[in-house]
């Protein structure tokens, strides 16, 4: 079996999404690449994770060849893909069904940058896609697009994906983006939030990544 890290590491963090909340039975999808290789790793479609060991992981090339793995990969592996082919420098996307985050995607709006933490992690707006189907022509193209430079995008009606250099990275934002939701929605019913500017968003971007402690996403 090639790659047993990367599987471990890839299954662990899709049994850590129900554990935060972040999609239920077998929603969702972790998909990472081997930098060395440059294979990926990706869950299963339709399967819980509970039920899942290492070896039942999916490893492709970019070009979604099956390189070993006894389930088809999904077809939305060319979408994960594709934010990786896009953007050399990230290795990882997750993408869940969390509710909060998920309910900015069914009304359209974009998930401002409200707190000090969704700064430091993703440093601008998180913006929806347009509805689109797996059939759709843009499917693969149009969330990496729509994402731009930024570390998140929601797909309009379904939920969000995260992105990141390493899979901690895109577990976290994951889990920052779904809190942000929350936040943003309970100080909506108080009274009218008042967002980080784009000038403090960047600045603490730039300091969390580029200045700041042990992290470097
Ligand atoms: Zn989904």
């Amino acid at each position: 079996m090639i790659l047993e890290e990367l599987r471990t590491h890839v299954l662990q963090t899709a049994m850590l999404l129900p554990k935060y909340n972040l999609v239920w039975m077998a929603g969702g999808t972790v998909c990472a690449r081997d930098p060395q290789t440059g294979y990926v790793v990706v869950t299963p479609s339709g399967l819980d994770y509970e039920s899942l060991n290492p070896d039942d992981m999916t490893v492709t090339d970019m070009d979604m060849n099956l390189i070993e793995g006894r389930f088809r990969p999904s077809v939305a592996l060319n979408l994960w893909t594709g934010f990786m082919r896009a953007r050399p420098e990230l290795n990882a996307v997750v993408h869940t069904h969390s509710p909060y985050a998920t309910a900015f995607s069914v009304v359209y709006e974009q998930i401002p940058v409200i707190t000090e933490t969704m700064a430091d992690w993703f440093g601008q707006p998180v913006k929806v896609t347009r509805y689109l189907s797996v059939e759709d022509p843009e499917f693969s193209t149009l969330p990496v697009e729509v994402m731009g430079d930024g570390y998140a995008v929601l797909l309009g009606n379904h939920g969000p994906i995260t992105v990141g250099k390493t899979l901690e990275h895109a577990l976290e934002r994951a889990v920052t983006l779904e809190e942000a939701a929350r936040t943003y929605s309970i100080a909506r019913t108080i009274s009218t939030p008042v967002s980080v500017t784009e000038k403090q968003a960047r600045a603490s971007f730039d300091y969390y990544h580029n200045r700041y402690g042990q992290k470097k996403p």
